[in-house]
């Protein structure tokens, strides 16, 4: 037996067994994070909480939450628990704001996260003698490094992260006879697209059986399309980049929702008006308490996705909970190849660029056929746009470079001249990954 599968052993544990151990770990969590990090013991005292008095997993209710403006206002590192001495990798993720998340790691937290993708790969077949590939964008970089430490655990041969064109990635896919790819759903429709088009690649034959996709939840449409356009069973993780990794939840052979890595995080769910636990079977917000990690513990982080427990025994014997990861958000932020994108963000890096003031805005994600993962049309009245269209063009290019960088996803910004009023929302569905 070797490590990682003595370690998967916790996955099979007694629910009874399980949850006192959450207890002891969420309890050490919770002192070492109000000693370490300033931010969280001013959040308990503030609402009364002492973190010693918390006794069992339903007092963790008791404590306030955190929130994704919180890293902002502690940006760079004022929510890391550990000295920077003890940290090996520090990771930047597009935040939505201003500022990125940053996230740090212990020697070892960087071992806790290959478990977790080594367990999560292997829930879905994934072992030494398959070739998995990594395709995702630039935004989601350290899950590219999450997936290919995993996956090296298993003694997979990896083709790790680059920076290669969708056309490259699939020269790639069916020259070197992946077996496995790791991407986000949009990418993958993309992917089916663009094969179908292509006649060289049918008559050379894909290897693929695998499909790992995160980032994004999976409708039962899109699962359905991408197995029988790619040949591949579809395997979805669920993960964030705040807590700060993929995978967090995980399907097994059952496919009957994700099991959450429940050794590692705490997960509640909870209505998002009140923040108070939903009825048993409900859907609500996901809030996620880290039990584990050390340099970036998180207490309550309202995620903004939305989720419903599934309760009973799961067919795989697995005993980690079960959720229904669900495609509507709990907040104003999108999902857009996996990358979290508000409008606020968007609109306050066209502010920084742009010196004039569009008249009405939208945002949509790309499609299988665009070229970019997310547009942002600007409109401006008839006069502007006659006389100075060049030095509006400038702009236009300057903001794309600005919001590429940030987001890492592909950025198209256009200009147009007239635009409907937006009817409760800036964000249009368009041609969605779910087309086909
Ligand atoms: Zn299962």
């Amino acid at each position: 037996m070797t490590a990682t599968e003595i370690r998967s052993g916790d996955q099979f544990l007694d629910p009874a067994v399980r949850a006192q151990r959450q207890l002891e770990l969420l309890q050490a969590t919770l002192n070492r994070a109000a000693r370490a990090v300033r931010h969280h013991r001013e959040r308990f005292a503030a609402a009364g909480a002492e973190p010693e008095k918390v006794e069992s997993l339903a007092d963790l209710a008791l404590l306030p939450m955190t929130r994704r403006e919180d890293f902002a206002d502690h940006y760079p590192y004022e929510l890391f628990a550990v000295p920077l001495r003890d940290i090996l990798r520090i990771h930047t993720a597009p935040g939505t704001g201003v500022t990125p998340t940053v996230s740090g790691y212990t020697r070892n937290d960087l071992s806790t996260w290959r478990e977790i993708l080594s367990r999560a790969l292997s829930a879905a077949g994934v072992n030494a003698a398959d070739i998995l590939q990594i395709y995702l964008d630039p935004g989601l970089a350290n899950w590219g490094r999450d997936y290919k430490d995993g996956a090296e655990d298993l003694g997979a041969s990896v083709i790790p992260m680059t920076a290669l064109s969708l056309a490259k990635q699939l020269m790639v896919l069916a020259d070197y006879r992946t077996t496995v790819l790791v991407t986000c759903p949009t990418l993958a429709a993309k992917l089916a697209s663009t094969l179908e088009a292509l006649e060289d690649f049918k008559a050379a034959g894909i290897a693929l059986k695998t499909l790992v996709l995160t980032g994004e939840p999976v409708s039962a449409r899109l699962r359905q399309s991408l197995e029988s356009r790619l040949s591949a069973t579809v395997w979805v993780h669920y993960g964030l980049s705040e807590v700060p990794g993929p995978a967090v939840a995980f399907e097994c052979e059952a496919h009957e929702g994700l099991h959450v890595s429940e050794d590692h995080f705490y997960p509640e769910i909870v209505d998002p008006a009140t923040g108070m636990p939903v009825e048993p079977g409900r859907a609500g917000e996901l809030v996620l308490t880290t039990l584990t990690l050390r340099a970036f513990p998180l207490i309550r982080f309202r995620t903004g996705d939305r989720a419903r427990f599934i309760d009973g025994p799961c067919p795989c014997g697995r005993t980690l909970r079960r959720i229904a990861w669900l495609p509507e958000r709990a907040d104003d932020a999108r999902l857009v190849r996996g990358v979290k994108v508000s409008e606020g963000q968007v609109l306050a890096h066209a502010r920084k660029v742009l010196s004039f003031n569009p008249s009405g805005y939208r945002l949509r994600p790309g499609g299988p056929g665009d070229a970019f993962g997310l547009e942002l049309s600007l409109s401006v009245d008839d006069a502007m746009f006659s006389d100075e269209i060049k030095m509006l063009e400038n702009q236009v290019r300057r903001l794309e470079t600005a919001l590429n960088q940030e987001l890492g996803i592909p950025v198209k910004v256009r200009l147009i001249e007239r635009m409907a009023p937006a009817a409760g929302s800036n964000w249009i569905n368009g041609d969605s990954s779910d087309a086909h």
